[in-house]
């Protein structure tokens, strides 16, 4: 079988990967990258500097940059009964989408039934919606993105999609599908007995960082792989980034693992950085990260920065009747503001709160902070 070897090999075609090829190119590399596409690794032999691919092909490198990603969780993976039916949709691959838009364009102002109150449930709970389905959205927790929300914070997107017309059911999970006879789904069925009709399910229930391929060869930490803080992984001619790095985030001094594109983009600039400065003999800063979400839907956006721990107050206008709500939200933890949260904020007023949450100032008199709201952060 065919056997290539490379200096530097990027296993992954996701955002990380095409970061790290950005920065090699930029860093003078670039007129020997290649493309190599339609190409599924599924051995890794990190002693041997080896990868596999399906087809038996043989990858040698110097260096290998792990940029696997995630994978979807799927409820057919917990033995949901009828979680195969036709039309019950994931989004992680293109693919998945375009399959989407087209039962959407089968299913013209059906019905869609979300599972999942997380980014993908509220993102797509709005699309639907938009394009004329009668939409419910079932979770289990007492509020949609619970760990990111507080609660005041997850009320006003809740009142926000109820005005739309979206129905919103807490506190219970779908344990069961039935289909019609061409095998389409048609009902939904709730712990609580209750049952909802649909014709399109969209599951947003999370992902898990695609890291078995190296499983017993590199060390592991919070269900991804351990970098320190140039991304090296335990076996030094190993980087991982993106969503699979378990990396040593240095503002909370604590090992975390990231899922977002933000720090795909930089991770992976930080990996190509580091390895062509130990060829040139040069240092590189340490990674120093700042956690940044952000997420829209209907004509709502929102921006975070920084760390969700310790109290927390809200500030603005979080009526989701106003016809302009501009709202946020300041986490405090040791008399210090932590974390800032901002919907409906200016390109400045969110540039204000990631200062805050970057410098984190004394904030001891947390009614003084909710009177103040965004004019604290814009003062910084
Ligand atoms: C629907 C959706 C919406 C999102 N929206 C946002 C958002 O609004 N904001 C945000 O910050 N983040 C968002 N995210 C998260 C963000 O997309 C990820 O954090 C980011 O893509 C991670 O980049 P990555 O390069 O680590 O992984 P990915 O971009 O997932 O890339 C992984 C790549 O590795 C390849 N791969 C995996 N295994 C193998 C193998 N064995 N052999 C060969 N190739 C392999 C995959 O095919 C893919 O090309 C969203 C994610 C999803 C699914």
């Amino acid at each position: 079988m065919a056997e290539k070897s490379f200096k530097y090999v990027i296993l992954g075609g996701g955002v990380a990967a095409g970061y790290a090829a950005r920065e090699f190119a930029k860093q003078g590399v670039h007129p020997g990258i290649e493309l190599i596409l339609s190409t599924e690794i599924v051995k890794a032999d990190l002693p041997a500097n080896t990868l596999v691919s399906a087809t038996g092909e043989t990858f040698k490198y110097q260096i290998l940059i792990i940029a696997t990603g995630s994978t979807v969780i799927k409820l057919t993976d917990f033995g949901v009964q009828g979680a195969d039916a036709k039309n019950i949709f994931y989004l992680r691959e293109i693919d998945d989408a375009d399959k989407l838009v087209e039962a959407i364009k089968a299913k013209k102002n059906g019905k869609a039934v979300i599972v999942g109150g997380g980014y993908i449930g509220l993102e797509l709970g709005a699309a639907l919606k938009i394009n004329n389905l009668d939409v419910s959205m079932v979770y289990p927790e007492p509020w949609c993105m619970p760990r990111l929300f507080t609660s005041g914070i997850a009320a006003f997107y809740e009142g926000y999609y109820a005005n739309k017309g979206i129905k919103i059911i807490k506190g219970t999970v779908a344990v069961g599908f039935t289909s019609n006879s061409n095998g389409e789904v048609k009902e939904v069925q709730l712990k609580d007995g209750r049952v909802l009709e649909a014709d399109i399910v969209v599951v947003g229930v999370g992902g898990r960082p695609l890291t078995t391929l190296f499983k017993g060869q590199v060390e592991e930490e919070k269900g991804g792989i351990k970098t320190d803080a140039f991304f090296k992984t335990s076996v030094p001619t190993v980087y991982a980034v993106g969503d699979v790095a378990t990396f040593p985030l240095k503002l909370y001094n604590e090992l975390r693992r990231v899922e977002h594109v933000d720090h795909a983009r930089k991770s992976a600039e930080q990996a190509v950085k580091a390895i062509k400065g130990l060829e040139k003999g040069q240092s590189v800063d340490e990674y120093d990260y700042l956690p940044y979400f952000y997420s829209r839907s209907f004509d709502l956006a929102w921006q975070f920065y920084g760390d969700s721990v310790g109290d927390t107050v809200l500030f603005g206008d979080n009526n989701p009747q106003s016809p302009k709500p501009k709202f946020g939200s300041y986490w405090i933890k040791d008399g210090k503001v932590v974390g800032a949260f901002l919907e409906g904020g200016s390109a400045e007023e969110n540039q204000a709160i990631a200062k805050v949450a970057k410098l984190q100032p004394k904030a001891e008199n947390l009614d003084a902070l909710t009177k103040e709201g965004l004019a604290f952060a814009c003062k910084i």
